[in-house]
Order: structure tokens, then C-alpha cells, then sequence
């Protein structure tokens, strides 16, 4: 890769100043001070910025504990982003796999590797995210039965085209629910309970594919994953 893009992979430096440092003659590369920011540059080569050795950390890989009020998205906006939880260098080249609404909490996984994220997002990978929610009304008795024979066939959300696809919903206490999706429509969990009448107070989420939220995470926390977690997409 050209040493300009290398010296902003590896430095806080943004294009024209890393051009500028290569014209400072602030930069060697295997000992000899070069100038053209066009110059090909690879992991092997040592490279160095006013003498410190800079290598590339390859992709990045994060689980968080998404809290309440925070948004899955890389702009500023109304609220405070995900990004601005996490305390990494150059944590801008980031964004969250999916999104939670700004009133969802738990699993968000975020990445720099764009390939990975859409393994996981693509629908036709029909990852299973897993949530847990608490609801307005009792599910009870009949009613509760017919909800989630309503969730295994598929529900007509508002505005969508085709039903939503077969979803497992276990009913863990009268106002508590989990469900399993296999998409991500807009508000979907929330807009499922509000087509069978009844209504989400909170909603969190505990899992996506085989990635299971780290029970350690206080809300607001992250932590890489390991190797093992990246692979299993
Ligand atoms: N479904 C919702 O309604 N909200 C989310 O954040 C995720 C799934």
C-alpha cells in the first residue's frame, strides 16, 4: 500500500499531515528517510515515524453492552453513539454490526472488517438474534399459545411486504418473553408483540448467531473478541 495511506492506518495522522510529516522528512522506511507518499509499503517493511516503529493492527473485532439511550450508529446525532463508549485509538474506522434502537439494550457487535460485518448481517446468513423482553400486558393461557403459533407462521408487520420470517417465542414468566429472529427489520421485536396487541416495556438483547453477550460486561463496557468468536462466522 502507498506509505501515506500505511502512516494513517498506524498514526493518528490524516492524509495531507501524513504527507506532510513525509515532507518534514519524519519518516524512514528500513532506516532510509523517504519523501514520496506514493511509495509501496507492506507489514514487512519497518517503518517509522520520528523513530517509533509503526505497525498495523489488522482488524478489530468488539462486543458491547449496549445501555439505554445510546445509538448504533458512526454520526453524531440526538444521542450519544456507541463509538464514543469505546476508548480505542482510531475507533472512528469502526461501526456496529446491525443495530439496537436507542431504548434497546445488551449485544452489539462492532467491527472494522467489512466482510465479517455483512457475514453477519447478510439476511441470507438468517443469523438468529436472540431477545429478551418484557412486556406491557400478560401473556397467558390461550392467548399465549396463539402468540406463538403466530410467531412460529409469521406475522404481518405494517407496511412490510412478505410476513415475518418463523420466529421461536418462549414465554419465560406472564410479562416475559424471549424471542428468536432469524432478519432485522425496523423495530421488529417491538412491532411483533404490537401486531398480537400487546406492547414492549424493554427489550434487551442476549444474543446473535453463537456470540452470546459476556455476562461481565457492566452496560456501557466492551471487549474484543477472541479469536474462536471471530471465526465461528
Ligand atoms: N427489535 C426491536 O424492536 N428493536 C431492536 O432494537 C432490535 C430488534
Amino acid at each position: 500500500m502507498r506509505l501515506d495511506k500505511f502512516l494513517c492506518e498506524t498514526t493518528e495522522l490524516t492524509r495531507s499531515l501524513a504527507k506532510k510529516a513525509l515532507h518534514r522528512e519524519e519518516v524512514t522506511v528500513e532506516g532510509e528517510v523517504i519523501k514520496n507518499p506514493a511509495t509501496q509499503v507492506d507489514d514487512s517493511h519497518d517503518v517509522r515515524w520520528l523513530g517509533e516503529r509503526l505497525e498495523r493492527v489488522g482488524f478489530r473485532y468488539l462486543m458491547m453492552n449496549k445501555p439505554l439511550g445510546v445509538e448504533c450508529t458512526t454520526r453524531p446525532g440526538l444521542y450519544p453513539t456507541v463509538l464514543e463508549l469505546i476508548d480505542l485509538p482510531k475507533v472512528e474506522r469502526l461501526h456496529p454490526v446491525g443495530r439496537l434502537d436507542v431504548d434497546t439494550t445488551g449485544l452489539v457487535l462492532l467491527t472494522d472488517d467489512g466482510k465479517w460485518s455483512h457475514r453477519v448481517t447478510s439476511p441470507r446468513a438468517k443469523c438468529e438474534k436472540v431477545y429478551l423482553a418484557t412486556l406491557a400486558e400478560p401473556l397467558e393461557g390461550e392467548a399465549a399459545s396463539i402468540a406463538v403459533e403466530n410467531f412460529a407462521k409469521g406475522l404481518w408487520l405494517d407496511g412490510e411486504e412478505e410476513p415475518t420470517r418463523p420466529a421461536r417465542l418462549d414465554i419465560l414468566a406472564p410479562r416475559e418473553a424471549r424471542v428468536a429472529i432469524t432478519e432485522g427489520k425496523y423495530h421488529q421485536v417491538r412491532r411483533m408483540f404490537a401486531a398480537i396487541g400487546n406492547h414492549v416495556e424493554k427489550l434487551t438483547r442476549e444474543s446473535i448467531g453463537p456470540l452470546v453477550l459476556d455476562p461481565e460486561l457492566e452496560p456501557g463496557e466492551c471487549r474484543m473478541l477472541r479469536s474462536d468468536e471471530i471465526a465461528a462466522f
